[in-house]
């Protein structure tokens, strides 16, 4: 507002109506002053701005650009003020006629002032400190058209940019001004040349690559992007103006690949976007790819054709939206779902992001996660292919994923897969645990047509599925009469699911009821299969959970002596695990167990800290009413009678009888620690269970404790 033409107006406005003496001497007092502190700068701008036009005629809005640097080289914001003055004065449009560039501190200043009509460019640099002036001034056509022409006029053209007719600036004025020329560079895109100061393609793919993420993912409230722009090219520019993504604020990480790397991932790598969700509680890593090959089949560049014409024709294609969706621009190589510790580590030097997410393995092999969502891609199309379209109503997928090794590799894939398909953890899904060298596998059960797709993938060189089959496994259907029981058997003894016939029969009928209990299901994550004796655990769990509650201070150490599978019970359900020294198992001999009592299942301690009591209740089982009573026969082969006692023993109502307290026994915490000993017996330590001889009377006087 110190510029000269806006002093002057400003003054002839206000003052008008005063004494024309008066405003005389105020307007003098006031302009003598001002000249003599701003004069300087504002010549200099007027200068430019005047040999501009000297060269080019009037400038007005309808044909100019501007470019300038003009703030960026130390101390040339002085002259912000004055350039803005002149710059308004004449009408011109900030957006529609203005492109001020970053620089180096260290830059020249210079301007460029662009004539659409004409083609002409004035291109101005000026020194200033000492003295202020223009110290360079050329102007040339540079209508792209006309210099791409022919031969000729490119060779003539770069004859000129080998002289640095515009100080080496020629390139990035002359793809600028023709695409603002054209009337469709987009604003937005303008505004990311301003940081990265030139117009090439690699700065157009990024703002492609922009556009993509927030058509995609979109920018909602509670949603930002981190990005790794790995590997790098001239499209950082773009995320770190139009998505704020400043290295400073961590919104973006940048390191490059070499070709093997490049090679290795595949699909021309271009970056990694985290997009974290705090609505939803996500965060999602999107790989995605740019491929230039596309670009310059299509742009109409030639081989021979120089930098300057190949570049400004990508950039030009780049441009059309249209264009980009042509097929290959730009790929989703992978989404991962990942956590606050694997962006942490992306994020770390000397740790490759692609590495982190297992998009490349170190050797730079081919990447396997692509590979990954891929074969869990594969999974769910091979068993939708056999049974239909896989639905909540109707699905139970028993799978083990995550216990064999590096399996947990392609857990986010299988559940974005499954979540895909609107699957519930705890309605469509058991996940068992393994050894940790098993084969991956799943099962797929739909319970209206009680069909099952058995599929086994292998990971290890190739990610493939290596074994399938469906089946009808419906209960009722194979237990349905001899034949159809032989018939089952033999596909049994042939291991049509690899050994899983009776766990995935037997779960996913059970499930297929409506009837299993979810706490129950829980156990099978760990037993793996569903047999009478881990449905004994449970029955004897609940019992004690009955009769001695489990409320504050109250905790039991389980001696599961004699042992079967009803152990896993017990540490799925009571945290009662080994480590933890909440379970001690050891197995007994016949004539032990003669001795005590053949229903024997084992020993509960209860300690009561509130009570400051300590209880050894010996509990027993009687699996012969579920054999009686289940309705299986003598020749009725394993699968059909133990899943027939699985299902009378899932009906709470039948668990009257099953259990029998034979003792129970105050002890202190001496007799607890001698029961754990390897060497000792716990029924002997707590006097159940003579070493020599029978029970002996002594010992038979404390079963008075037991309940009726
Ligand atoms: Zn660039
Ligand atoms: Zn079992």
């Amino acid at each position: 507002m110190i510029g000269r033409r806006g002093c002057t107006n400003k003054k002839i406005k206000t003052k008008i109506t005063s004494f024309v003496f008066l405003t005389v001497l105020v307007f003098s007092l006031c302009f003598i002053p001002g000249m003599a502190a701003e004069t300087d700068s504002s010549e200099l701008m007027a200068q430019v701005f005047a040999a501009a036009e000297s060269n080019l005629g009037n400038i007005g809005p309808e044909n100019t650009l501007i470019i300038t640097d003009l703030g960026s080289p130390a101390e040339s914001y002085v002259f912000l003020d004055n350039f803005y003055s002149e710059f308004n004065g004449r009408n011109l449009k900030y957006t529609d006629n203005l492109l001020v560039v970053q620089n180096a501190r260290n830059a020249p200043l210079w301007f460029a002032f662009f004539d659409k009509a004409s083609g002409k460019c004035a291109y101005i640099e000026v020194t200033y400190g000492d003295e202020e002036k223009i110290s360079y001034q050329v102007t040339e056509n540079i209508n792209f058209n006309g210099l791409s022409k022919n031969k000729k006029s490119i060779e003539a053209w770069n004859q000129k940019v080998n002289s640095a007719v515009f100080k080496g600036h020629e390139f990035a004025i002359l793809t600028i001004s023709n695409a603002w020329a054209t009337g469709n560079l987009d604003y937005e895109l303008m505004q990311c040349l301003e940081i990265h100061n030139h117009f090439c393609p690699g700065v157009s793919s990024g703002f492609v690559l922009a556009n993509w993420m927030e058509e995609n993912y979109p920018l909602k409230e509670g949603v930002s992007y981190t990005v790794f722009s790995c590997p790098n090219w001239c499209k950082e520019d773009v995320f770190v103006k139009r998505w704020d993504a400043t290295p400073g604020k961590g919104g973006i990480f940048v390191s490059a690949l070499t070709d093997e790397e490049i090679e290795a991932i595949g699909n021309s790598p271009a970056g990694i976007f985290v997009v974290t969700d705090k609505n939803a509680g996500t965060m999602k890593a999107v790989a995605l790819g740019f491929d230039f090959d596309v670009v310059n089949a299509k742009c109409g560049a030639k081989k021979d054709d120089p930098a300057w014409i190949s570049k400004y024709l990508a950039d030009l294609w780049l441009m059309d939206r249209g264009n980009w969706d042509e097929e290959g621009l730009v790929t989703e190589i992978a989404v991962i779902d990942i956590d606050k510790d694997t962006l942490g580590e992306m994020k770390r030097a000397g740790s490759n992001p692609y590495e982190v997410l297992g998009l490349l393995n170190s050797n730079g092999n081919v990447n396997p996660p692509v590979e990954d969502k891929e074969l869990m891609d594969q999974v769910f199309s091979a068993a939708e292919a056999e049974l239909g379209t896989l639905g909540p109503e109707n699905t139970f997928i028993m799978t083990d994923i995550g216990s064999p090794a590096e399996s947990d590799f392609f857990l986010n894939n299988f559940y974005s897969e499954f979540y895909g398909k609107e699957l519930k953890y705890t309605k469509n899904l058991l996940v068992v645990q393994n050894a940790r060298n098993a084969p991956l596998w799943f099962a797929f059960f739909d319970k209206a047509s009680g069909k099952c797709a058995y599929i086994e993938v292998t990971y290890e060189n190739e990610d493939k599925i290596s074994y399938q089959a469906t089946e009808n496994i419906n209960f009722n259907e194979l237990s349905a009469s001899q034949e159809s029981i032989a018939a089952w058997s033999e596909k049994v003894n042939s291991k049509i699911f690899n050994g899983r016939e009776f766990a995935i029969l037997t779960i996913s009928n059970a499930w297929a009821t409506g009837n299993l209990d979810y706490e129950l299901m829980q156990c099978l994550e760990i037993h793996n299969h569903f047999c009478p004796g881990v449905s004994s655990g449970f029955v004897l769990a609940n019992w004690m959970e009955e009769n001695y509650p489990l409320e504050e201070g109250v905790s039991y150490t389980v001696f599961s002596t004699p042992h079967w599978c009803k152990d896993d019970v017990f540490v799925k359900r009571w945290d009662a695990t080994p480590g933890k020294g909440g379970v001690f198992v050891s197995e007994l001999t016949d004539e032990e167990l003669e001795a005590i009592g053949s229903d024997l299942a084992g020993v509960f301690v209860v300690r009561d800290k509130n009570a400051g009591t300590l209880k050894a209740v010996v509990l027993g089982y009687n699996s012969d009413l579920a054999s009686a009573n289940c309705g299986a026969k003598e020749s009725d082969p394993d699968w059909v009678s133990k899943y027939m006692k699985d299902l009378w023993l899932m009906n709470p109502e039948n668990w009257d009888g099953l259990v029998t307290e034979i003792a129970v026994i105050d002890i202190d915490d001496a007799a607890l620690n001698e029961m754990k000993q390897a060497d000792t017996n716990p029924y002997v330590v707590i006097g159940l269970l003579n070493l020599v001889e029978d029970v002996s009377p002594q010992n038979l006087e404390s079963t008075e404790a037991v309940t009726a």
